[in-house]
């Protein structure tokens, strides 16, 4: 094609970039095209847009051959002129009006064209700059003269030459922001109006970057206790011999300000750091912490920025190789990093790393190493739970391994207290309410002394489960194979797996009765529960339905922690790595809906929940209480948690990895496929495990019904790979992309999705 325009002075990419995709392609089974997507910002994509207008050439008296509907397109047209092609339905009303207008094409009389559209917007600043020269004496005069008897017009005049001087001395640019001028100076834009009219001075605007490097840094490093400097001391010697090491460091037990001194060293040394987290809900905290130590070195990214703002950061890091600390979530690994010195990885272990969907399906942490690799870079991962795999790495001497088991000061580990549900349902003989009444004495003994509790539940909205009391009819999805979820504040029936809402019915739409109810406890109702259970207290709650703007995580968090609020009720969300010094108490609401996950990671996912959950207690000073909801008071995982044993529960685990041929022992590669029709569905299903057990025989398990086996009108099934760790990946890669072409390629497979997900989480 012939090139139209040039988009950009340079490349937009880094080769490292090229190569990390390249590998993420390879290793996730997914196209380079899929990373390309995920990595570069909205804004940095050029799109080509289909205009239509009227043919000037055509004639009036055409008008007669067209169609009514033709017609209606064509006084659109006529009325407004050159318009985007996908605007065409909208604007006429009319179903299919995008194939009339393609058929008005081939008659001639509409003509189309393309264009690239751009849509990232530069922020443009207006500045100041004299017209005549400073050094000029006779210039000077001159400019004096003509502002006689304008006492504001001199002001500004004085004020922009001494913000000039300044800045010369400072070796910055020849000219000065309007509105710190202005505002400097308490006088209106008309007065540098005058002024230019006058020719003393010129008004001009100019793109700046969202992100400009200010470089201050501005406070102390955090003195660390004798535990930690030895700590870090073997952090570095370790980096002497090992690329990677993990830091297993309790909760509370100072991980964060040894990743400050380690961010602090590698920016003395003129490098960059990356400091992952697995939730954007994290950053608010840290980038405090950061801020303090390292000033406007620090930079945030994540998905909640704009896509202006992160194409400005992404030009920011791409021009500016200046050392800064970049602090964001899995995403901000596709930056183009130019002197990557350091990756820090906090709370390695968490799920939220891996994405899931869409493609690319890949681990931020485990990716992060490869990107530190081929920047010659060295990675920490941080947790106070690390993976089975990471620590069997740690321990068999692939990672270095240091650990920090005190919290600092040495305040104690949280007490672990354990409700048995049913027997104290049994001995209280209250009706079955979310909150047992001992959690509900803990929790009022807690906020009475004028400390702060946390709430975890792992459901969000009101009520999970919405169903007909005359003839148990349950409302569905219409999309998905799931129940909905009665949202109250919202007022409607949500799917959690799509997002479709729903009327909450007042009749069931099954038995005509009007006798829907819900029923079960989600987020919202607890802080109702708690509302009312707390009486003179004032309630937060964080989960995704409270956290939809940029700025709600750290509202909610700003009150919690200044004590604008006392009870904070959330999901997942709230058990990581927030910092809190009045939280005594935490209580986790219902421990089964995590032990009884069906899948292999259930334990260790409730493990490192339960565990991380219980570091928001007692941070500082006094030793916290975390209670523990269960009708299962005896499952294992549980007495692990209580005598926060980590050792204990990963041997434990490793066993039943063993045992069962589970990763660290073997590597899970799962196959999904999806159709519209079920019975097309199966068949192919058959077909991909009958070719997959071809080539890998009793490897491979299924195909089987997932857990929800339709979703957004698909069906889906899944087949699992258990490859052993002594395999050639590459050999076993190439094999299933080969099976994939082959099925992608077949004609009577043609609607058919098939999409692995290596590592899965
Ligand atoms: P972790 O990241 O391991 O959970 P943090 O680094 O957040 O631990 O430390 C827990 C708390 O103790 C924080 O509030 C932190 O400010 C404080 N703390 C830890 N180490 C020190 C230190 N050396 N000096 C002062 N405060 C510290
Ligand atoms: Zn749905």
């Amino acid at each position: 094609k012939d090139i139209v325009s040039v988009l950009d002075d340079g490349p937009i990419l880094r080769y490292p970039q090229l190569k990390l995709w390249q590998w993420i392609s390879e290793y996730y089974l997914c196209a380079t095209g899929d990373v390309y997507k995920a990595a570069v910002p909205a804004g940095l994509k050029i799109e080509s847009e289909t205009f239509i207008e009227l043919n000037p050439d055509y004639e009036e008296t055409v008008t007669e051959r067209l169609t009514e509907r033709e017609a209606i397109i064509a006084q659109t047209l006529d009325h407004n002129g050159r318009m985007p092609l996908g605007d065409i339905e909208k604007r006429t009303g009319l179903q299919n009006a995008e194939t009339l207008t393609a058929k008005m094409i081939e008659k001639g009389i509409v003509i189309v064209s393309e264009k690239l559209v751009e849509r990232y917007r530069s922020k443009k600043e207006t500045c100041l700059r004299l017209a005549v020269d400073r050094n000029d004496d006779t210039a000077m005069h001159a400019a004096f003269d003509a502002v006689k008897g304008a006492p504001k017009q001199e002001k500004l005049l004085i004020a922009l030459i001494d913000s000039l001087n300044k800045r010369s001395r400072n070796g910055e640019c020849d000219d000065v922001p309007r509105a710190a001028l202005l505002e400097a100076t308490g006088l209106s834009s008309a007065i540098a109006a005058a002024l230019a009219s006058k020719g003393i001075i010129e008004i001009f605007t100019r793109e700046i970057n969202r992100f400009r490097y200010l470089g201050t840094d501005i406070g102390q490093l955090p003195v660390l206790s004798e535990a930690q400097n030895k700590a870090l001391d073997e952090i570095h010697n370790g980096f002497l011999e090992k690329d990677i090491i993990l830091l297993h460091g309790v909760t509370s037990s100072g991980k964060t300000e040894l990743y400050i001194h380690l961010i602090d060293y590698v920016l003395k040394k003129g490098e960059q750091t990356l400091f992952l987290v697995p939730e954007i809900a994290l950053t608010t905290q840290l980038t405090r912490r950061l801020q303090k130590v390292f000033g406007n070195k620090v930079i945030i990214y994540h998905s909640k920025f704009s896509d202006n703002e992160r194409v400005d950061l992404w030009k920011r890091i791409l021009h500016d190789s200046r050392p800064c600390v970049i602090l964001g979530a899995r995403s901000s690994l596709f930056l183009p990093f130019s002197k990557l010195g350091l990756v820090i990885v906090d709370e390695e272990h968490e799920s939220s790393y891996k994405q899931f969907d869409p493609a690319p399906r890949y681990n931020a942490r485990d990716c992060a190493i490869v990107l530190a690799s081929m920047h010659g870079a060295k990675t920490l991962l941080g947790s106070a739970t690390p993976s089975i795999e990471t620590y069997y790495k740690a321990l068999n001497g692939r990672y270095g391994l240091v650990t920090l088991s005190q919290r600092f000061e040495g305040v104690q580990l949280p007490a672990i207290k354990i409700i048995d549900t049913v027997d104290e349902r049994r001995r209280q003989r209250t009706a079955s309410g979310p909150m047992t009444a001992e959690m509900g004495r803990l929790s009022r003994e807690a906020l009475s002394r004028g400390e702060q509790i946390i709430l975890f539940h792992n459901r969000r909205g009101y009520a999970p489960v919405v169903t007909c009391r005359q003839c148990a009819y349950v409302p569905k999805c219409q999309n998905c194979d799931v129940s909905l979820t009665y949202h109250k504040r919202a007022g409607e029936m949500v799917c959690h797996y799509c997002g479709a809402t729903y009327k909450l019915p007042s009749i069931c739409p099954s038995c005509k009765e009007p006798a829907i109810e819900v029923h079960g406890y989600g987020t919202e109702r607890i802080e109702d529960i708690a509302d009312s259970a707390f009486p003179n207290v004032k309630i937060a709650r964080m989960d995704l339905d409270t956290t939809r703007n940029k700025d709600s995580y750290e509202n909610i968090i700003d009150d919690f922690s200044k004590g604008k609020s006392q009870v904070l009720v959330g999901t997942q969300m709230v058990t990581k790595g927030l910092d809190f010094d009045k939280v005594s108490m935490v209580g986790v609401l219902n421990a089964d809906t995590l032990i009884n996950f069906p899948d292999f990671r259930a334990s260790e996912r409730a493990f490192n929940m339960l565990e991380q959950v219980a570091g928001r207690a007692g941070r500082r000073n006094t030793r916290g209480l975390v209670v523990i909801q269960t009708s299962q008071p005896a499952h294992p995982i549980l007495s692990f948690v209580q005598s926060h044993n980590y050792k204990g529960y990963y041997e434990h685990e490793l066993n039943e990895r063993r045992r069962y041929n589970y990763p660290p022992y073997t590597r899970v590669i799962n196959v999904y496929l999806k159709h519209r029709d079920l019975d097309r569905l199966i068949e192919a299903a058959a077909r991909y495990g009958d070719k997959l057990r071809e080539m890998f025989g009793n490897r491979v398990f299924g195909p089987d019904e997932p857990h929800v086996a339709r979703i957004q009108s698909l069906y889906i099934r899944k087949i699992m790979l258990k490859i052993e760790i002594s395999a050639s990946m590459r050999k076993v890669k190439d094999l299933l992309r080969s099976v994939y072409e082959e099925f992608m390629t077949d004609p009577s497979l043609r609607s058919l999705q098939v999409y692995y997900d290596v590592d899965p989480m």
